[in-house]
């Protein structure tokens, strides 16, 4: 057999209820991230419906074309199932039934007090260059199939439940032991206060345009992400690659980076807030900002008024609000947010009591309704963590 180095990979989800869209693919994704992970680069997630003839096309296109073909699903014993022998097609082989693996099956059955259904015996199917994977979970085996030419083929089951684990305990480490992927690296650097575009004339084209080590920005709910990532193919590594990238870009991305990877804003929040607390008050924002910060240690007073209300028509002076929830609470930083429509957008004044120092400023989100209240309390959460970066002296309370 052809020692290989497994860089590519297809991923095939097999099933008519992914391809009429009664349940949706997340093996696909799962499966992607992982192998990407690993460094492996994956060419094409597709679904498949329970038809031979598509499956097995759709295996020996990808056997074609990638180092690695994952197929989930269709490894049940109903006649629907035929991912086996799509494989088996596909490889040119015959399947039989293999004895290990129907009497681990029929055990299965008998321990239950159960005889086994004949369509069950399918499922101790293998072909002469597969061999089983486990399943602790189901009924259902999965294949490891060499090719003569060095690829490799996985059938997994279909439920995630099932998939996951055989994945992780059976697959992934059988490709950690063949060389699997290319040295790769990636960082993310998420950005606040500014937009994709102007990031993009920030950066300029010609590095958006390098493949190697590539910078890619992508527009997330709460921020703009900046994924940066390379393969090192015989030059320095690909983390040194990535590190360096970043280094060079770090002066021009300093004033609008507020986190990085998987960090959210209360992440980043909770980082400056050192050890401090903070309890805030937002009106005509739904609730959107306590929602935003999620169940954090350090938050411990969180109000949320509509904008009609009484209380919340006295306190027009959001600076002097701010102050009011901090003494409420008794706690180092207050935050007061008023959130109002204005002309197609959201009009949204930002107050912080930084242990006794207060500052006020105003901000337009765009558009209102649910996307304007939450971009309202995006820009609440920005303010509050560009303040708490200013130096403001800790300990020097009012
Ligand atoms: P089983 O032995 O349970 O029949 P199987 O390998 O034959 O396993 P399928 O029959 O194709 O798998 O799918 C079983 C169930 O697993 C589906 O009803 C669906 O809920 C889930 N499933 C299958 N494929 C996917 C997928 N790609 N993403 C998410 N869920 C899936
Ligand atoms: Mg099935």
């Amino acid at each position: 057999m052809t020692e290989r180095r497994l860089t590519t990979a297809i991923l095939l989800a097999v099933g008519t209820e992914l391809t009429v869209g009664e349940t949706r693919d997340t093996n696909g994704g799962d499966l992607a991230r992982e192998l990407t992970a690993l460094g492996v680069e994956v060419l094409r997630l597709a679904a498949l419906p329970d038809d031979l003839a598509a499956v097995t096309a759709g295996i020996s296109d990808a056997l074609a074309a990638a180092d690695i073909v994952v197929t989930t699903g269709g490894l049940g014993p109903t006649p629907d199932d035929l991912t086996r022998e799509a494989i088996a097609a596909a490889c040119g082989e015959v399947p039989t039934v293999d004895a290990g693996l129907e009497a681990w099956l029929r055990d299965l059955y008998t321990r239950r007090g159960l005889e086994m259904p004949p369509s069950n015996r399918k499922q101790a199917w293998l072909i002469p260059s597969a061999r089983p994977l486990p399943n602790p979970v189901g009924t259902a085996p999965g294949w490891w199939v060499d090719r003569p030419d060095g690829r490799v083929v996985v059938a997994l089951p279909g439920p995630p439940r099932e998939m996951t684990p055989m994945w992780r305990n059976e697959a992934r480490p059988r490709l950690g032991t063949r060389g699997v992927g290319v040295d790769r690296a990636a960082a993310t650097l998420r950005l606040t206060g500014i937009g994709e575009s102007a990031l993009a004339d920030l950066l300029g084209e010609a590095r958006l345009r390098t493949a190697n080590p590539q910078v890619a920005t992508y527009a997330r709910h709460d921020a703009v992400d900046l994924r940066v990532s390379a393969t090192a193919a015989d030059g320095p590594a690909a983390a040194a690659l990535v590190d360096r990238a970043i280094a060079e870009m770090g002066p021009l991305l300093a004033p609008y980076l507020f986190a990085r990877g998987d960090e959210t804003w209360s992440d980043a929040i909770g980082a400056r807030l050192a050890g401090r607390s903070l309890a805030l008050v937002e009106i005509g924002t739904g609730g959107q900002l306590g929602g935003l910060l999620g169940a954090a240690p350090w938050l411990l007073f969180a109000e949320t008024l509509a904008p009609t209300t009484p209380l919340a028509r006295r306190h027009r002076d959001m600076a002097a609000y701010a102050r009011r929830v901090r003494e409420i609470a008794g706690v180092e930083i207050g935050l007061a947010v008023r959130a109002r429509e204005r002309a197609g957008d959201m009009a949204v004044t930002i107050a912080t009591d930084i242990e006794g120092l207060v500052a006020r400023t105003t901000r337009t989100a765009f558009l209102t309704g649910d996307q304007g209240r939450r971009r309202a309390a995006l820009a609440a959460a920005a303010e509050l963590w560009r303040r708490l970066g200013d130096g403001a002296p800790k300990g020097r309370a009012s």
